[in-house]
């Protein structure tokens, strides 16, 4: 099907995976007066039932694909690890993806993407690729201890690493890691994690929120604060780091820019997600039109809506089984309560968020 934009009121737009992101994304575009049709592995997801439609398929079965580009001329993901290849397919039959398979394919492979950076301007920790035990182990004595060792791929929510505290070390870790292809960091000697949420839209004009200041325990993001405190000068700098990336993809929809804040004020990039980002859940609370509206207006080639924000937010990720407190903060006048509906509280498992609002 070939998608008219801006996409009309009515029409359906498609989102690869199933995940509470989609779920947001889904009740944003139902806003908007859009249907959701969602493609996703398990028969039973936090978006699956809040779209209008379930596809339930693998992202690499063609069946599951064409079924979803007979239905939707236009898709987007909520995940980024759907296969850049299920991306091009799409684009291949005529289906309108965004973000396109460039920022996904740049986005998985951690090697590429620190590459990407450096060559937009945007700077990172220093890095280099092992692809055997003996590489790594150069990389680490190059790059000095402690290190950081991550898979290229597929990693996330601190899985797929392993800090390194000796050059002979490195063999082990990668081992550990099962002998797949690795990026090695320095340390970043941060002060403070910060992230900007930024969107393009199809012409190319961009919007960026305040930033948030995040927390993370295991890996995992506990806890952001928003707007974070900040002089402006920091403000301008992430919103030129944000501005090089999005425009050096030319990229279509809402991105996460995760930050290390150095003690001499500089700003390096950990990673970016093409995508709409945990750190960024505070603006549903917290900001004009937030995240999940902006990307769907964002893909739908509608113009951005203002990211100003309205009210300073905590936002604390619930895990697990602290998803059972719920009704604690249904009681407490300021706090939001966004819950994914996910059956089985896994340890560390992301079951939902609480917004807690105070004035600006
Ligand atoms: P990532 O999966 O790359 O987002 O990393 C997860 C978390 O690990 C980050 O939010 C940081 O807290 C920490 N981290 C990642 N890379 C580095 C680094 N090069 N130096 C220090 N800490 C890091």
């Amino acid at each position: 099907m070939t998608v008219k934009l801006p996409l009309e009121p009515g029409s359906k737009i498609g989102i690869l995976g199933g995940g509470q992101l989609g779920r947001m994304l889904a009740l944003a575009a139902a806003r908007l007066g859009f249907d959701v049709v969602v493609l996703e592995r398990e028969a039973d997801s936090p978006a699956g039932r809040t779209a209008e439609r379930l596809i339930v398929g693998d992202y690499q079965d063609e069946t599951a694909l064409a079924e979803l580009a007979a239905l939707t001329g236009l898709v987007t993901y909520e995940f980024e690890n759907v296969p850049a290849k299920s991306v091009e397919w799409l684009a291949a039959h005529g289906v309108e993806v965004a973000p396109d398979s460039r920022a996904l394919g740049v986005a998985q492979d951690r090697f590429e993407e620190k590459n990407f950076l450096n060559a937009h301007g945007a700077p990172t920790v220093a890095f280099a690729e092992a692809n055997t035990a003996e590489e790594a182990q150069r990389a680490v004595a190059r790059i000095g201890p402690p290190a950081l060792m991550k898979t290229r791929r597929e990693g996330y929510d601190g899985k797929g690493q392993r800090w390194v505290e000796h050059a002979h070390d490195a063999g082990a870790a990668f081992e550990e890691l099962g002998r797949v292809p690795v990026i090695i960091e320095a340390a970043a000697d941060f002060v403070r994690e910060l992230s900007i949420i930024a969107a393009r839209d199809r012409d190319g004009a961009m919007a960026v929120y305040p930033l948030a200041e995040n927390h993370h325990e295991n890996g995992i993001l506990r806890r952001s604060v928003a707007p974070a405190r900040a002089s402006e000068a920091l403000n301008e700098q992430a919103e030129r780091i944000a501005a090089r990336i999005l425009a050096g993809l030319s990229y279509v929809g809402v991105m996460g820019i995760e930050l290390f804040e150095m003690a001499d004020g500089r700003l390096l990039v950990n990673e970016f997600a093409p995508r709409v980002h945990n750190t960024g859940h505070w603006t549903q609370d917290g900001c004009e039109v937030d995240q999940f509206e902006q990307h769907i207006r964002a893909v739908a080639g509608w113009p951005l809506g203002p990211t100003r924000a309205i009210a300073q937010v905590e936002m604390l990720n619930l895990l697990g089984d602290e998803v059972e407190v719920w009704a604690k903060y249904a009681a407490e006048p300021e706090s939001r309560i966004h819950l994914y509906g996910k059956r089985g509280a896994k340890p560390g498992r992301k079951m939902g968020h609480i917004n807690r609002v105070k004035p600006l």
